[in-house]
């Protein structure tokens, strides 16, 4: 509705089902005291389990943190050649790596992990992930220390001497002899081998629980796999006994815009999209090659939009204006790289009259023209545009971007996901509504760990199936 949001009581961050720890200064971090002001009560709370769990987490990282006793004591482990006796704290090193849709995905899923197997999670700040980002666990820091001995992690490939799956292939790792290495490398991009592609086994689990430091990287959401590792799938049921609420809960509980970037958000929501009755999201990006706009995705989001009743059709025979007792009003919020499909839309709905005489407004914060990676407000603006969209009623998404996947979890959204264009023509149907909340894992194991041998690991659970924008990939639904 058109409800002022200035007008709701501030009140504290408990908002969310008791999610958000205490224990923060409010000014360094407005959005973590602000967001629920902006965003729509929902059914889904988290499990008591959950919040149990968290603020264990929250004891664990304060008393393992960055410069603690017990962390200096585990970064004496590196030195030694290899580890021997159980320590206090062990950790999980998140590198950044990826666009930002990929980097909110995966630190969600490092942060799963870490809760599954009792690790503290450390960030590598990348060149912005301080900027964007505001820290999620009460007098502590996720972020790695600068003087971390480990560093240069865009060197730590597949064939790096301490990659996991490396070592498999070469075995160079022994449980038995109870030698291991004080720190592994985790190979899970998404070009990654069968070797690297254990680590989704309870047996591979057992060992690594030896090792005090694991260093990540990925560009994927490998949660739906862990449900399928049955020394986890116990645990996660007791978590999220809504499965589809894994990122919706977790995405919530970690990512709190800084103020830049809750300053770029709630400036753009006052000035465009608060007073519409309803607000409407449509996110577009091509992974096609050249330069659009092209005239098929037009095609599409149109046929989409108007076949699923998310926007009204206009009417382009008659200019004569019919007077309307309807005033309803509908804001657009578009977000793509370039402006074509915007610019389209908006003057469609300028140049007729809608048949029930919705007014419909279109907006788009930016056109980047294509993706960059070292430009500060580029990112900035990316995480603002991503929320903006998990703040809409209604969602349009692109197949296999997880720019769409952040907006729809973070807004408990199933959106209507546009499936990708082949050869350059509009797909029927252009689009459909997603099962469920979640990201979609796209480059998940087809392994069984116990017979040794490949399987469909969308067919093994009820609660794991196939995506709907990528056959081969699986979501929690
Ligand atoms: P994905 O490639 O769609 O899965 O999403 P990612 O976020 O991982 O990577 C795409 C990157 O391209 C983003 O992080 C942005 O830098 C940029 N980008 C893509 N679409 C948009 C958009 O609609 N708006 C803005 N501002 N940036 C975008």
């Amino acid at each position: 509705g058109s409800e002022d949001v200035s007008s709701r009581k501030i009140d504290s961050p408990k908002h969310f089902g008791g999610l958000l720890a205490a224990g923060f200064d409010e000014a360094s971090c407005l959005s973590r005291y602000q967001s629920f002001l902006y965003r729509k009560a929902l059914p889904h709370k988290p499990s008591s389990y959950l919040l149990y769990r968290l603020r264990k987490y929250e004891a664990l990282h304060k008393r393992c943190g960055p410069y603690t006793t017990s962390y200096n004591k585990t970064l004496e482990q590196l030195k030694s050649s290899h580890t021997n006796d159980p320590l206090e704290c062990n950790y999980i090193v998140w590198i950044s790596f990826s666009g930002l849709g990929n980097r909110i995905l995966t630190l969600a899923s490092a942060f799963l992990y870490a809760l599954l197997t009792n690790r503290v999670l450390l960030v590598d700040r990348g060149t912005d992930m301080t900027d964007l980002f505001c820290e999620p666990f009460p007098e502590t820091s996720w972020l790695l220390p600068m003087d971390f001995p480990l560093h240069q992690f865009d060197s730590f490939d597949q064939k790096s001497p301490y990659c996991y799956g490396n070592m498999l292939k070469n075995n160079a790792i022994n449980n038995s002899t109870g030698s291991l290495p004080p720190f592994l490398y985790l190979h899970l991009v998404h070009d990654y081998g069968d070797y690297d592609k254990l680590f989704f086994c309870d047996q591979d689990q057992t060992l690594l629980r030896k090792v005090p430091w694991l260093i990540m990287k990925t560009d994927n959401y490998f949660v739906p796999s862990l449900f399928l590792v049955p020394s986890f799938a116990k645990q996660l049921s007791h978590l999220f006994p809504e499965k589809e609420t894994v990122f919706h809960h977790l995405g919530r509980y970690l990512f709190h815009p800084s103020n830049p970037v809750w300053g770029l958000i709630t400036r753009y929501y006052h000035a465009y999209l608060e007073k519409a009755d309803e607000r409407v999201g449509l996110q577009i990006r091509i992974f096609d090659i050249g330069t659009g706009p092209f005239q098929h995705v037009l095609d599409q989001i149109l046929a989409c939009t108007l076949k699923e009743k998310l926007l009204p059709e206009v009417n382009v025979k008659e200019s004569i204006i019919r007077p309307s007792a309807n005033k309803r009003s509908k804001a657009v919020l578009m977000t793509s790289l370039s402006a074509g499909y915007f610019e389209k839309i908006r003057n469609m709905y300028w140049e007729h009259q809608t048949v029930n005489g919705e007014v419909i407004a279109v907006y788009q914060p930016s056109h980047e023209e294509h993706q960059q990676t070292q430009k500060k407000m580029h990112n900035l603006k990316a995480w603002a545009e991503m929320y903006l969209l998990s703040l809409t009623d209604v969602l349009v998404t692109s197949s296999w971007s997880t720019f769409g996947y952040v907006a729809q979890g973070l807004g408990g959204l199933k959106p209507w996901i546009l499936y990708k264009p082949e050869n350059r023509t509009a797909p029927y149907p252009p689009c459909r509504r997603a099962m469920s909340m979640e990201p979609c894992f796209h480059a998940p194991p087809f392994y069984d760990c116990k017979a040794k041998k490949g399987i469909d690991t969308g067919a093994l659970v009820p609660h794991v199936k196939h995506c709907e924008d990528m056959s081969w990939g699986l979501k929690l639904v």
